[in-house]
């Protein structure tokens, strides 16, 4: 299994979480798993004064999600699959119980939708999901939904804290930045949108 796989998972959660919000949090192993390789991270608890649930990531939703993307990643060997072209396209053709029209998103946030849709369905789509949209909006990702029960709520806001760490053109581990407009983007494709 290659190495920067639970390197490349840690590039995912700090730059979701920020360096203080990943504080303390680890990597224990990596499970070769039917899914992909998983990686396990060890969450430790936190003691806040006051949380804002609105401005304070979920670290126990956000680190599985991540776990779960990755694994989807490198799910079929020593190389990160590439994202398919017409994102969009294919995630309504894959997962129609989810995305009833197509996402509107760069195509390197596929495996992030992806693991929204596998995730949501394997503990069961709630009764009224219905997508409304989904869509990038400076740089990070803004899905709107409607039936939205507590767990999937805790998913979909998950993602769009991980969308800031994922590079949207190729899914590599990457960082929101403003040179012209705003856009995450993992140093490669920085380079080719600058100036
Ligand atoms: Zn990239």
């Amino acid at each position: 299994m290659p190495r920067v796989i639970p390197h490349e998972a840690m590039q995912f959660l700090r730059g979701a979480l920020g360096d203080d919000g990943a504080i303390g949090i680890a990597v224990e192993g990596v499970d070769q798993t039917p899914a992909g390789p998983r990686v396990r991270f060890v969450v430790p608890r936190l003691r806040r004064a006051r949380v804002d649930p609105q401005r304070v990531p979920d670290r126990d939703s956000i680190s599985e999600l991540v776990s779960r993307m990755v694994a989807m990643r490198w799910r079929y060997g020593a190389a990160p699959r590439p994202v398919p072209v017409e994102s969009g396209l294919v995630l309504m053709e894959t997962h129609p119980e989810i995305y009833s029209g197509p996402t509107e998103t760069g195509d390197g946030w596929h495996w992030l939708l992806a693991t929204v849709a596998e995730w949501i369905k394997e503990g069961g789509v709630p009764a009224e999901w219905q997508d409304e949209q989904v869509k990038e909006k400076y740089g990070t990702l803004r899905f709107y939904a409607s039936g939205v029960d507590g767990r999937t709520a805790r998913i979909l806001a998950g993602a769009e804290w991980v969308s800031g760490a994922v590079c949207e053109t190729c899914g590599a581990p990457g960082r929101t930045q403003a040179s012209g407009w705003v856009r995450t983007a993992c140093d490669a494709h920085a380079e080719t949108h600058r100036g």
